[in-house]
């Protein structure tokens, strides 16, 4: 018999929906609660490497995820003018009749899992958070937001940046850190030659293309932004626009198509890492509310996606829920803190304007890391 069969998830992120559906695919009870009463994403895409590829794939979701998604296999990485300073191959890891990377769009992507756990039997309650966790003899007395109670032999915090299940856990001692930088995103038809993932470097930040559909694609870039101004929401265009200035080529040519701020996406970067035991008794947490960092190595979603899979087989590897929760922590914590720190330090040498910055060498080691098994 599991020491774990039934658990409550709190978010219903990336994080908290692939840590459903790994769970119930083992059998385990599953009930989730989501802040959230409409549950939407943002509508803008991510980039999922290689081994987010092959977890799809051990979560039994990837023929529906692919259909979503496009499929590509290189990374390049440009000069400000689009010139190509490498060509990346992608690593087909979920094996070789399966694409090595995509890009989806958020909302696709939640339909996907969310309709997976849905399928799956998970019991899942929008507009519902934890008020108060208590663990009690071999199990978590949960008080919820509405009044409801419930007991779960193990309450996984999978709710984001600004975790309240982290909260819970640890008071105050882990707040989120503004980084100094800003994301700007766009979406435009695709262009031809985006076929693959496009990074270029520019004078103070890095922008790309990602490619999300047959005529989609989005455009980023990063900027320094001290102090974490506010800003205009009717000005997003043209901050935008003046955040590409220093860009030529296809960067500079989408660029002077950025004209309306209601579809700009601006987003300043913050960060946690929790650097103890990312549990407590029978109380973990999972994906950013543990280790949320910064997109530059593309892999803060993939870091959660993994944590769910390795969850769903440490559960059911046998021992108490104390050796459960340790081997996860050891399977987890030194590949999640290679990535925090890998990405708060390309964003780093970004703003201090390092171009001695090695970012190929740094690409190509997280691509190392992350094609090792998890
Ligand atoms: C600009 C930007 C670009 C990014 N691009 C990429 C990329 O290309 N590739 C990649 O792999 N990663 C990317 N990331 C990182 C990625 O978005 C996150 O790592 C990922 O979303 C983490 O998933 P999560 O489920 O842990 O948290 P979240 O996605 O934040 O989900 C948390 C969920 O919990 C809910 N919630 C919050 N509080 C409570 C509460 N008290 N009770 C109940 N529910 C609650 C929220 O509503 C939400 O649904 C990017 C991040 C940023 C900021």
């Amino acid at each position: 018999m599991n020491a774990v069969n039934k658990v409550l998830i709190v978010g219903g992120g990336i994080g908290g929906l692939c840590a459903t559906i790994a769970l119930r695919r083992k059998g385990i009870e599953v009930d989730l609660v989501e802040l959230k009463a409409e549950w939407t994403v943002y509508g803008v895409g991510i980039i999922q490497q290689s081994n987010v590829v092959r977890e799809m794939a051990k979560l039994g979701v990837l023929d529906g995820y692919l259909d979503a998604a496009f499929a590509f296999e290189d990374v390049t990485i440009n000069t400000t003018a689009g010139q190509q300073l490498a060509r990346i191959p992608g690593q087909r890891l979920a094996g070789p009749e399966y694409p090595a990377n995509v890009g989806i769009s958020r909302l696709a992507l939640h339909q996907v899992l969310s309709e997976t756990a849905i399928a799956l039997g998970a019991s899942v309650r929008l507009g519902l958070s934890v008020e108060t966790l208590t663990e009690e003899g071999e199990g978590v007395d949960v008080l919820f937001t509405d009044g409801s109670r419930g007991r779960y032999d193990l309450v996984v915090g999978a709710d984001g940046l600004f975790s309240k299940v982290r909260g819970l856990l640890f008071g105050d001692k882990y707040q989120p850190r503004f980084t100094g930088q800003s994301v700007w995103r766009y979406n435009f038809p695709r262009a031809a030659e985006i076929d693959h993932l496009a990074n270029f470097q520019g004078p103070a930040g890095n922008a790309g293309l990602v490619p999300l559909a047959d005529d989609l694609m989005y455009m980023f870039v990063t900027s320094h932004e001290p102090g974490n101004p506010w800003m205009d929401t009717a000005s997003l265009a043209a901050e935008m626009r003046q955040r590409l200035s220093g860009f030529s080529g296809l960067i500079g040519e989408l660029r002077e198509q950025i004209t309306d701020s209601s579809q700009v996406v601006y987003k300043p970067l913050e960060v946690v890492f929790v650097s103890e035991p990312w549990y407590r008794g029978r109380v973990l947490l999972i994906g950013d509310a543990a280790h949320a960092t910064t997109p530059h190595l593309g892999q803060g979603a993939g870091m959660a996606i993994e944590d769910a899979v390795v969850l769903g087989e440490e559960l059911t590897a046998g021992g108490s829920v104390e050796q459960q929760l340790e081997r996860f922590m050891a399977r987890r914590y030194e590949r999640c803190k290679f990535i925090s720190d890998s990405s708060v330090l390309a964003g780093d040498k970004e703003i201090a304007h390092d171009h001695s910055f090695d970012r190929i060498g740094l690409v190509k080691q997280m691509l190392a890391r992350t094609a090792e098994p998890v």
